[in-house]
């Protein structure tokens, strides 16, 4: 294939326009592009004739494709690449919900994106974690379904192609493919993928206020929907103790009944309910004596069948053309209106630092109610309208505060709009809540705040699970977070608890503006560091099958942590840090500390 010389937004002359006889794509107009071993391929399902450049920006291949005017419709672009040498795939969708997560896949997969969920972007790598090719959309806005599979349509095969499917309603605009094939780690690349694309689009992320970094208490997995004051009450003097500083109170206060279905049947309205929470405002005034903070949950999309404002807002939910769902269209203003509404009367009358924002992540039944304006059907951007409404709503009553989100609509577009990124559910799991704040880590960095999901075990775990549990929440980038009654604990446990909270109030700062890197080959991160060169210091994280031989840290490392949480108990390994190096002793789980 041609390769293309390293010249800015140079006209390609290679370009060609081409009627297929193929079925699929028997209406379509083919562009054909070929970059940097790659060959880039715009259908379109209209009749227009696109335009395409190809432009070489820091280590990354532009592809444009400047898309006519006019109707446009489905259109879809796929990058094919040759597939030597690719053994692993990473993908831009963090989540397992309802699903596996997707972290080694058969080539053949597919997911969808937009705003508010997952990223359109996949890295093929190679069985030593090299790159081989991260790809993907500069503008993560619009609906999105992402597939990757090798090209079968004729013997033999050879192309692995990575294509991304939109559909707007009319043209005029660019959209751009981003292809970095640089050598190094695949994760590297991934995060240099991510930094290219915020700094392209401008996209500045909405600052952590300090107090945010603090340990954390949620009353989810602890009390799930049975939380009265007096429980949360009770709490406080454990939580001050152990250096616990903020507490989210999790979708029970507004239901009538301490039952599971109220939050999906009675969401909408958001009123406290005054048999379990009689004097809120004084417990809030309570927490702030203390020199602690309180939030809320709230699902600001969703207005179940039994809320009061059902009636009034109904109209404005979706509707795929015979049911009406539970979930606000973000296209009309009354949603808009309502989310503004709702999070500035929760937030000023309840007294409260931030709010803790769930089920954003609706990619929506395509709503086709004639009585909304849907304008060109670019979802993902009324949905950043929407989420424009709720922050500046909640900033507008307390300029300092959180904002709490969760992995897929924690990504790149939504990090103006929140300042706590927290990965899915996992209660018990402790290693899928360390990969997931490496996940969130490669894109999500000071002076956004990566919030664990919350800690919970069974009364009867082991302490070494309990500490290398809290010991990965924070050696993976997490504020700490947990999910556990402390009336009802043992002394063990709070002392574990105390003394990670210590261990993390201690290195809070330089954990904070740590730079993640990835060490293990392994789809899962395995093995991990956070470094911090500025302070010289670094935190390591050995999470797999084997403690490493050696791991390479950046030359200005001087001190660092290890936490060994893999399955071999007793082992060495060599850190290297320019030319220092230096032979450690592993005995047992735990953290050891290193200088040299
Ligand atoms: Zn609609």
């Amino acid at each position: 294939m041609k390769k293309l010389k390293n010249k800015n937004r140079k006209r390609l002359s290679t370009q060609t326009l081409v009627e297929t006889g193929m079925s699929e794509v028997r209406e379509a107009n083919l562009l054909r592009v070929e970059a940097d071993d790659c060959a880039v391929i715009l259908e379109l399902s209209g009749q227009g004739k696109p335009v395409a450049s190809v432009e070489r920006c820091e280590g990354f291949t532009l592809v444009h494709f400047d898309l006519p005017e006019g109707p446009l419709g489905e259109y879809r672009i796929s990058a094919q690449q040759p597939c030597i040498d690719i053994q692993r795939s990473w993908v831009g969708k963090f989540h397992a919900w309802e699903g596996l997560e997707l972290t080694s896949i058969a080539l053949n997969f597919s997911f969808e994106t937009s705003a508010n969920h997952s990223l359109p972007v996949v890295c093929n790598y190679t069985r030593a974690g090299e790159n081989r090719g991260v790809v993907g959309l500069l503008n993560h806005v619009p609906p999105t379904k992402v597939n990757q599979r090798v090209v079968m349509d004729s013997p033999p095969m050879h192309l692995l192609q990575t294509q991304f499917t939109r559909s707007l309603k009319t043209g005029g605009f660019r959209e751009t493919v981003v292809i970095g094939r640089c050598k190094g780690h695949f994760a590297d690349a991934i995060r240099r993928f991510m930094t290219f694309c915020r700094e392209k689009q401008g996209i500045e992320a909405l600052p952590t206020p300090e107090w945010a970094r603090e340990p954390v208490w949620c009353s989810w997995y602890s009390h799930l929907y049975l939380l009265t004051q007096p429980d949360v009450e009770a709490q406080i003097p454990h939580l001050k103790k152990l250096g616990i500083r903020t507490i989210v109170i999790d979708a029970s206060w507004f239901q009538l009944k301490n039952t599971d279905t109220g939050a999906t049947w009675e969401s909408g309205d958001y009123r406290m309910n005054e048999t379990f929470f009689p004097d809120f405002r004084g417990l809030a005034r309570r927490v702030h004596a203390e020199g602690m903070r309180i939030m809320l949950w709230c699902a600001p999309l969703f207005v179940g069948e039994h809320a009061k404002k059902r009636k009034l807002l109904a109209p404005y939910c979706t509707w795929d053309g015979t049911t009406r769902t539970i979930i606000l269209c973000p296209f009309c203003e009354e949603s808009k209106a309502h989310a503004r509404e709702l999070a500035e009367r929760m937030m000023r009358d309840y007294d409260l630092d931030g709010l803790k924002l769930d089920f954003m992540d609706q990619l929506n039944t395509p709503c086709v109610d004639p009585a909304h304006d849907h304008g060109d059907g670019n979802h993902g951007a009324a949905m950043i309208e929407f989420m424009r409404a709720l922050r500046d709503a909640i900033l507008g009553v307390k300029p300092d505060a959180a904002i709490e989100y969760r992995i897929s609509y924690s990504n790149l577009t939504t990090l103006p709009f929140a300042n706590c990124h927290r990965g899915n559910d996992a209660p018990y799991d402790a290693d899928y809540m360390r990969r997931e704040n490496s996940y969130l880590r490669l894109f999500c960095e000071y002076p956004s705040a990566v919030w664990s999901d919350y800690a919970y075990w069974h009364a009867q775990e082991k302490p070494e699970n309990i500490s290398l549990m809290l010991g990965g929440q924070i050696f993976s980038g997490g504020v700490p977070t947990l999910s556990i009654d402390f009336t009802k604990c043992t002394d063990k446990e709070r002392q574990l608890v105390a003394r990670w909270m210590k261990f993390y109030r201690l290195h809070r700062d330089t954990l904070a503006k740590a730079e993640l890197t990835v060490h293990s080959a392994d789809s899962v991160l395995s093995v991990t560091s956070l470094q911090n060169a500025a302070q010289g210091e670094a935190f390591v994280l050995l999470a797999g099958q084997h403690i490493p031989e050696t791991i390479a840290l950046k030359p200005k490392i001087r001190r660092a942590w290890i936490l060994n949480a893999s399955a071999q108990k007793a082992g060495h390994v060599t850190l290297t840090a320019g030319k220092a190096s230096t032979r450690i002793q592993l005995a047992g789980s735990g953290l050891v500390a290193v200088a040299w």
